[in-house]
Order: C-alpha cells, then structure tokens, then sequence
C-alpha cells in the first residue's frame, strides 16, 4: 500500500528526512515513533502530499505520488486534479482535528463525499449515520464541534475521514492534543478501525497503544529511521541503543 524508498526533504538548507525506507503492507498498521523533531510528521506529510519530497520514491497504492511514468518511460509531474484523485485516496486525521467549526458533526462528515465524491445528499447522510455509529457518536450527529469534547471531536474526524472511503489513513499524533481521559475513547475506535482491515500509519507517542496495535513499529530518529519490525522486537528487545534511550526516555 505504501511503498518508500530513499525519501529525502529539507526545508531551506536542514535536511530532515536522510533517505527513508519503509514498506506499508495492505491491512497492516504501522506505527511511527521517536523523539520530537525526528521526522515523523514530515514524513507522513509527503505521503499525503502536503510536502513534496526533494528525492528518492514514494508510492502509495502501486502509484508514484505526485508523478506517473510517461509513454517513454519518464517520470511526469502530475496537475493538480490527477494529485487531488490522488489525495482523495488517503484519510489523514490530525492532531487538532481540524473540522469546519460552522458545521454539524454530519455536515463536516458529508461535505467531501457531496462535495468532492458527487455523492447524492441521502446516500452521503445514509454512509455517514451508519460511520457516526461506528465511532459510537451517532447521537451528536446534530451537535457542532463547539458542543463536543475533544475526543468526540477526534471521533467525528475520523469519521469525516472514512467517509471519503480511503484506501488508507494517516494519523499525525491523533490524541497529543486530547486531555488525558479522553485519550482511550480516540484510540478504541483507532484500534476497532485496525481490526477492520484498514491500513494505517500512526505517528504516536502512545508506546503501550503502538505495542497492542502495530503489526509494525519504526522508530526514527534525527531524519534517519533506526529500526523497525514487530512490537515485540523493536519495543521489546530493540537492537539500537538510540531506540532503547528513547524508550526509558518514555517510561
Ligand atoms: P516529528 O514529527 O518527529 O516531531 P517533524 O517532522 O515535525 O518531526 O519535524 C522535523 C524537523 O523539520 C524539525 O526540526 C522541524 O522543526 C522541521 N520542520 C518541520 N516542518 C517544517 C517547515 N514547514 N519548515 C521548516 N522546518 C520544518
């Protein structure tokens, strides 16, 4: 589903990814984790395209992002409308949920499915009612983010997400905004959305959440990523003394 190789970005003259690998398989969540300013975020931005990256390859879904192979073999910038298709194929929730404040839960939910997808009012209120369940805010579809606490906004971004029915989602840090006690809300629907088979990459800082839920953990540090593999080895035995520093940094 997403496939990195050698991706490097710098803003103005720091570099702050070196050259990342990473494979994403379909169905499988992905955890990034590391020390603040290590890349993390950076990095999921480039698979969504909100930054472009300077070299190397990315691409999600078998597509190059941002580019196709011409007839002669090339690479080929896309135009804007082939990158917003592209784009469209890939939930992104952020830290500060970020909903349209003059809207309703359910009108923030439909507003890309109407919008964007040319879905029809009943069927976009149908698709979004049956997601409000699923985030267990079925009874808020009426409230405006002002009227709802922050996990239940979290809730509503999530499924403001699904309902553009992405082929994967990213999460940027999706609870380091939320007060401590609404934290397990947001990460029940996360993991509930993970035993559904969607694909996702989840910079957190949450360790115990990354060890129950990934089927991957990359831990990056300084623009490189150190290592990765299953919870139980980068977590539980990590064979980097940066990872197990960071590690007792967290504990
Ligand atoms: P993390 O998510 O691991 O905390 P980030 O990807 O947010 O790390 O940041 C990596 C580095 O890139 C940091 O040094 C940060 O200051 C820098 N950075 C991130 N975004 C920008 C930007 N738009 N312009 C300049 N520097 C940036």
């Amino acid at each position: 589903m997403v496939v990195a190789r050698g991706v490097e970005k710098s803003f103005g003259a720091v570099k702050v990814l070196h050259g990342i690998d990473l494979d994403v398989m379909p169905g499988k969540v992905v955890c990034l984790i590391g020390p603040s300013g290590s890349g993390k975020t950076t990095f999921l931005r480039c698979i969504n395209m909100l930054e472009k990256i300077d070299r190397g390859l990315l691409a999600v879904n078998g597509e190059h992002i941002g580019y196709r192979v011409g007839k002669d073999g090339r690479l080929c910038a896309l135009n804007e409308r082939e990158i917003s298709r592209q784009r469209r194929e890939i939930g992104m929730v952020f830290q500060r949920f970020n909903l349209f404040q003059h809207m309703t839960a359910l009108e923030n939910i439909i507003e890309g499915p109407v919008g964007v997808l040319k879905e029809s009012k009943a069927d976009a209120r149908e698709h979004a009612m049956d997601l409000l369940r699923r985030v267990g805010l079925a009874h808020k579809a009426d409230s405006f983010p002002s009227e709802l606490s922050g996990g239940q906004q979290q809730r509503v971004a999530i499924a403001r997400a699904l309902a553009m029915r992405p082929k994967l989602i990213l999460f940027d840090e999706p609870t380091s905004a939320l007060d401590p006690e609404l934290v397990g809300e947001v990460l029940d629907v996360m993991r509930k959305l993970a035993h559904s088979g969607m694909t996702m990459v989840i910079v957190t800082h949450e360790i115990a959440f990354a060890r129950d839920i990934a089927d991957i953990v990359v831990f990056m540090d300084g623009g490189w990523v150190i290592e990765s593999g299953p919870p139980a080895e980068v977590l539980g035995n990590p064979r980097h003394e940066r990872t197990r520093k960071f590690l007792q940094s967290v504990r």
